[in-house]
């Protein structure tokens, strides 16, 4: 039975959401795309913090098909990031799709009538679809650190995903929790700025340096009028990242770590001038086992004299500032939790009850996982962008986001030319997948012996952990074997 006219969910309007909807306007299928938010973006939307840029090249965080002579720096700053994306929704008119300030709550499964999705939100929406395509993100639930006496403070305080924008910063006692990807950027931006920034550092990062190059004019009105030299630098960029710095990374016991250990090593020499600041900057652990900072300024401003690097742990916070444990009460009008994201949530809190009442919650008890990344076993019809063991932080997110549509997108035809009557992982599939992706994930560089959000309850990686030409070949044909396809 062919499916001339398939409905899809699409739940949220970030990076992947809209490469999803893209995707489905081009093959001509009728799609809404759910989003909780009065705006597109996904976390570009949500984090506004001073300093927020891309830390990977701009050229490479663009998706292929929309490649942007316009790009302002070699990385970009958030906000330029935020106008690409809503500039992409402009031009394939992906708004009119939207329902805005629709937060799903649930999707059950129903088999009758070939099967469906029954989709509600928030605000009241019920509706069938015949497909769901999740693309909630992964670094999306702000995560408050578990420090005693949070709610003690009698100043401002505010996780750096949901940023107050009403507080004034300038000439400001700054109290910053956290030296991660964003810790480091807010205080590139807030160094300069505050009357005095504290920095509380729990672990040294490994800081990679990069500059911030502009592009000029006539760089931008080459990029315009060439469409080749574009897609070229993509290209480039790309396959530089992807096969050569991404994959060799991963992989723990290669002189690849050790080289860019002593290029570190050797900028914080340089530019730290002085030895106990930069000790206590300095890692102890294999670069790359944490996720790496990317920087062209935070040496710089973490040795401005209004900036104080605190390396004594935190024993509480009290109503005037944050008490160490070396008894020090470090006085502050704000306190900004630069403490990441629980990244094991993914679609929850939404209620998701697949076939035979399947919970995914049930499901996910332990940890989420899924059969590539991207399906889930008693789901059908429903897959993920981005999901749980995706390469998050290992490859660029929109090349690996665009890689798994193409794939879903097969699954799709299949279904839609009445092959398939529904499209499911099998349980045996997922579940090899799911062995020989923990045997490989303890011998990567996220397992050498850190903290860090690549970790799960085990302590085992919970990205995907083979190279990158391994995620090109599974994604380029579903194996389908592989899959239930049967009610
Ligand atoms: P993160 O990497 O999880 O860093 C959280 C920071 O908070 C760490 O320094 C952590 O210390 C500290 N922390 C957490 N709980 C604490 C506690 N109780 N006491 C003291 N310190 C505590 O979070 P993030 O910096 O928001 O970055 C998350 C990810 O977002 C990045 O890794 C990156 O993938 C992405 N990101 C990307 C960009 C970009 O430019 N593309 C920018 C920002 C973020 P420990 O290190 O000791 O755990």
């Amino acid at each position: 039975m062919e499916r001339p006219d398939p409905k899809f969910a699409i739940i949220g309007a970030g990076m992947s959401g809209i490469l999803a909807a893209v995707k489905l306007q081009e093959a001509g299928l009728e799609f809404t795309i759910f989003e909780k938010a009065d705006k597109v973006g996904g976390t570009w939307r949500e984090n506004t913090y001073p300093g927020i840029a891309c830390d990977v090249p701009s050229h490479i965080y663009s998706y292929s098909f929309e490649l942007n002579p316009e790009w302002n720096y070699f990385a970009s700053p958030g906000s330029e990031v935020q106008s690409y994306f809503e500039g992409v929704v402009d031009k394939y008119g992906i708004d009119a799709h939207i329902r805005f300030g629709e937060a799903v709550t649930r999707a059950d499964w129903d088999e009758s009538d070939g099967g469906g999705w029954q989709v509600e939100t928030a605000g009241g929406f019920s509706g069938r679809f015949d497909w769901v395509i999740a693309a909630t993100g992964v670094l999306h639930h702000p995560k408050m650190p578990d420090i005693e006496g949070l709610d003690d403070f009698d100043g401002d305080m505010f996780h750096s995903a949901q940023w107050d924008h009403d507080v004034e910063l300038d000439g400001k006692r700054i109290a910053l929790v956290g030296t991660g990807s964003t810790g480091t950027q807010i205080t590139g931006a807030l160094g300069p700025r505050a009357g005095k920034l504290s920095l509380f550092q729990r672990t040294a990062q490994w800081v990679v340096p990069m500059e911030q190059v502009a592009y000029s004019e006539d760089e931008k009105q080459a990029f315009r009028t060439d469409a080749d030299l574009l897609k070229d630098l993509h290209q480039e960029l790309s396959n530089s990242f992807h096969t050569g710095f991404a994959s060799q990374i991963i992989d723990a016991g290669t002189s690849f770590t050790t080289d860019m250990e002593a290029v570190c090593n050797e900028v914080l020499e340089n530019k730290v001038t002085d030895p106990t600041l930069r000790e206590k900057l300095r890692p102890n652990y294999t670069l790359g086992c944490k996720r790496l900072v990317v920087s062209h300024n935070f040496y710089d401003a973490v040795q401005l004299p209004s900036v104080e690097l605190v390396t004594d742990g935190i024993e509480r916070i009290e109503a005037d500032g944050i008490r160490t444990d070396d008894g020090r009460l470090h006085e502050v009008d704000i306190i900004v939790l630069a403490t990441g994201f629980h990244v094991d949530r993914f679609m929850r809190p939404m209620d998701i009850v697949g076939a035979n009442g399947l919970v995914l919650d049930d499901v996910w008890s332990e940890r989420p996982s899924a059969y590539l990344a991207l399906g889930i076993h008693g789901f059908p019809n429903f897959f993920m962008l981005n999901g749980p063991n995706s390469p998050v932080g290992n490859f660029s997110l929109i090349a690996t986001a665009e890689m798994q549509m193409n794939y879903i997108m097969q699954l799709v035809d299949l279904w839609r030319s009445g092959q398939a009557e529904c499209v499911h992982p099998a349980d045996e599939a997922a579940a090899r997948f799911e062995d020989e992706r923990v045997e490989a994930a303890k011998k990567t560089v996220w397992a050498t012996g850190c903290r860090s959000w690549y970790l799960d309850d085990r302590g085992i990686p919970f990205a995907w952990p083979f190279p990158f030409d391994r995620f090109q070949a599974e994604m380029a044909e579903p194996k389908l074997g592989d899959y239930v396809t049967t009610l």
